[in-house]
């Protein structure tokens, strides 16, 4: 990897030009290696902006900066709500709202997602343990999962734990991983599935088509559901290549005996497609956004 500052523009004198150039440095490994970067103002930008957030995040955790939205998931059959995804959102106090697909990353980056997953099951769990004391007809509380907490050693007691500190069935919570999370390193990660499957929590595989899942890894998984990809379901209507996949998807998900969940769902078009096809379950601004506790 090389990266390349120059003078005069990038500074004056051997400091500066050496951080602006470890700087772009960092954005040559993270292209892959093998290649070179010149820096570039944005990419300082970037970098503040994400010490920022790195910041802030330290901070969020004790300051309450960090809340969870909820978005539905119906029955598709019937339009029957029967569970909740919690997503993640975090208010900062100069940049404004943060989305996890910026904040993830750098939560991952800096080690932070340990405390702040753990933040997020605790915060999910108890959500679900109250809205089932209060009688609301909700089977599942969905629950995302990052690739660094499944690698974690103790994430099965974790989980068992923040279970019974709420007392909530273990089959109300459903992680999301996504196929990079599985296909890493499959066999420790069918070991990890099978235990938090022996324990009684539901896993789902998240943006699935958009990874290299093995088929034959697919099975010995202890996976319940899989979560077709926005973006297969978006082209829905459009692209004959896009039906194909969602068609085979529902297909192959029947076979091994798991449910299927169409997320991104925007258009009625969208819905009776997945409806004709069998999908079971569905999820999307159609229906609803991501919304707060109080107004779900
Ligand atoms: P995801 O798990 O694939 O979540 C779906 C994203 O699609 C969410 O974005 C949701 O708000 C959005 N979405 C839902 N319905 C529609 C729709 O009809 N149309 C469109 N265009 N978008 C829709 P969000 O909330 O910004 O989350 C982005 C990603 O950040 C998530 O993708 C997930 O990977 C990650 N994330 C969110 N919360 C957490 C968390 O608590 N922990 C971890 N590890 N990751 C999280
Ligand atoms: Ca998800
Ligand atoms: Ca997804």
């Amino acid at each position: 990897s090389l990266a390349i500052a120059m003078y005069p523009v990038d500074g004056l004198g051997y400091e500066a030009l050496s951080m602006c150039a470890d700087t772009a440095m960092y954005r040559a490994k993270q292209g892959g290696r093998q290649t070179y970067r010149f820096f570039t103002r944005e990419m300082q930008d970037r970098t503040d902006r994400t010490l920022q957030i790195e910041n802030a995040l330290r901070r969020a955790l004790w300051l309450e900066q960090l809340y969870l939205v909820y978005q539905p998931q119906l029955a598709a059959s019937s339009d029957q709500v029967i569970g909740v995804e919690a997503l993640i959102r975090g208010q900062h106090p100069t940049l404004g709202l943060v989305s996890p697909a910026e904040f993830i990353p750098v939560a991952e980056d800096s080690g932070l997602i340990l405390p702040v997953g753990e933040w997020v099951l605790r915060k999910a769990v108890s959500q679900m343990a109250l809205w089932l004391k209060e009688g609301l007809p909700l089977h599942v509380m969905a629950v995302n999962l990052s690739a660094i907490q499944f690698r974690q050693a103790n994430l099965p007691e974790l989980v068992s734990q923040i279970l019974e500190e709420y007392d909530l069935p273990p089959h109300c919570l459903e992680l999301e991983l996504t196929e990079g999370v599985a296909m890493d390193n499959p066999l420790a990660a069918i070991e990890v599935m099978g235990d938090l499957h022996a324990r009684g929590v539901r896993m789902s595989i998240d943006d699935f088509g958009t990874g290299y899942s093995s088929l034959s890894y697919l099975k010995r998984f202890k996976v319940y559901k899989l979560k077709i990809d926005q973006s297969f379901v978006r082209d829905i209507a459009c692209d004959p290549e896009d039906e194909a996949i969602v068609e085979a998807i529902i297909g192959l998900s029947r076979s091994l005996g798991l449910r299927t969940i169409a997320e991104g769902v925007e258009t009625q078009q969208q819905l009776d497609f997945l409806r004709e096809k069998g999908c079971d379950e569905v999820q999307g601004y159609l229906f609803a956004r991501p919304m707060s506790a109080d107004e779900l």
